[in-house]
């Protein structure tokens, strides 16, 4: 597509997008009297409208009916995180059986390395993306420990090349080929938290197959915001956060996948619990854990059901896009318009002030773009703040702005592209 730096072009962009109806389902932060800038869904996905009305309705439920609400009403409790299977299996390209709501996301992680990381004999590493989330970095240690083993000896990252800041698939592979018949388990997000790249998930699974090494997805950032066939690539199994693209609001409740193939596996370990119990037979309490068929015999705790409720106003934002192929060809062309504003940012300075350190092939990003500046970044950040543009600053140098196609518009964009410019006018001046 052919860009223009001019607010009548990003006005005519958002006149003819077929999606705009859908940012009328958020509750957009004000600033100064105005709707803010909003480009931390990364971080923190919006309010959807619906949020309040899911909450209140279960409120209700419980102040009149109690505990009786487990199993009467429209929505009995006890099969509410059911109906949450639908949706997620849509985005995440999942069987239903797969997908299973429980817990938080690094919780949900150590659950799953239990059953899927065991290491015997010489096949014990683990390969992850360097500089993976720190969460997921803590969670892999103390894995490695719970098996006696040393992390140094068992954790291999992989790095960019000299002067690169993403990784190379080819790079990722050939690891993966080098490691061999030593490789236990490939652990790595789906979207890099820092610098937005999108892994080649179904490449990383086949080589990783063809070792004999099991494949774990963080979908933190990659949930709601790109496009997943977990079920089809074979991913053995993933997890997510939805408070991220997903909109479920603050530590919202995060989700696993379990690839079909381990449904009847009885051979997988796992931390167990009741929820986790062969559902027709849970409540006659008896002793020794039968698991439930499915993901769902991952679930350890009774349903939070408010955190549910959220999950379920969020996602049905998500059922009225008519397919996540919609969101993602808007998504391209919004994060594309940024990536124009900024080039040309550059061109105009001569040099390049606000350097994209996210993939430049759609193909490998996400909605998000992570930009080194090459001089007082803070400021420039801070200047963006001021008139209420919302990012995020990630130390030690880097700033965060994702444009995500639920919300945000083509004029946002233009507004971010505007204000960039007078900040590096600013920047410049007071040198
Ligand atoms: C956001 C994020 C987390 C956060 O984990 P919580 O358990 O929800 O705090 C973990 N891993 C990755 C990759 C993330 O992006």
């Amino acid at each position: 597509m052919e860009y223009q730096n001019t607010l009548a072009f990003a006005q005519q962009l958002d006149e003819l997008d077929g999606l705009k109806y859908l940012r009328d389902k958020f509750l957009i932060p004000q600033h100064n009297g105005s709707d803010a800038i909003y480009l931390c869904g990364n971080s923190l996905g919006l309010q959807p409208k619906a949020a309040r009305g899911e909450l209140q309705k279960q409120l209700d439920a419980w102040q009149c009916r109690a505990v009786e609400g487990w199993f009467e009403g429209d929505d009995p409790w006890l099969g509410y995180q059911k109906q949450l299977k639908k949706p997620l299996s849509v985005i995440l390209g999942a069987r239903e059986a797969e997908v299973s709501v429980m817990n938080s996301l690094t919780v949900n992680l150590h659950l799953l390395m239990i059953s899927f990381y065991q290491p015997k004999d010489k096949r014990y590493k683990i390969l992850m993306e360097g500089k993976a989330f720190p969460s997921d970095q803590y969670a892999i240690e103390s894995q490695v420990r719970l098996h006696g083993l040393a992390p140094d000896d068992v954790i291999v990252e992989v790095f960019p090349r000299d002067g690169e800041y993403t990784l190379r698939t080819e790079d990722i592979l050939q690891k993966i080929n080098d490691l061999g018949d030593e490789l236990a388990l490939v652990l790595f997000g789906g979207v890099n938290y820092y610098t937005g790249q999108l892994f080649d998930i179904a490449a990383i699974t086949q080589a990783s197959h063809t070792v004999g090494a099991m494949v774990g997805v963080d979908l933190a950032h990659a949930a709601g915001n790109v496009p997943l066939q977990l079920h089809d690539w074979g991913v053995d199994f993933a997890c997510w956060c939805s408070y991220k693209y997903l909109n479920s609001g603050p530590g919202g409740i995060s989700g696993i996948f379990v690839h079909q193939k381990y449904h009847n596996d009885t051979s997988l370990k796992r931390l167990s619990g009741w929820w986790g119990y062969e559902r027709a037979t849970q409540f006659e309490m008896k002793k020794g854990f039968v698991p439930e068929v499915g993901a769902d015999g991952w679930q350890v705790s009774t349903s939070p059901i408010l955190l549910m409720a959220l999950n379920k106003a969020a996602l049905g934002v998500f059922e009225d896009t008519g397919g996540i192929r919609y969101l993602r060809e808007k998504s391209v062309r919004l994060t594309g318009y940024m990536e124009f504003l900024i080039n040309q940012i550059n061109q105009q300075w001569g040099e390049v002030w606000l350097k994209i350190i996210t993939p430049t092939d759609p193909e490998q990003r996400g909605c998000q773009l992570s930009i080194i500046c090459k001089q007082y970044g803070k400021k420039i950040f801070d200047h963006l703040a001021a008139n209420g543009i919302i990012g995020d600053w990630r130390e030690p140098d880097v700033i965060r702005l994702s444009p995500v196609p639920l919300y945000n518009t083509f004029t946002d964009v233009y507004h971010t592209g505007r204000v960039l410019q007078e900040a590096l006018l600013l920047v410049n001046e007071v040198k």
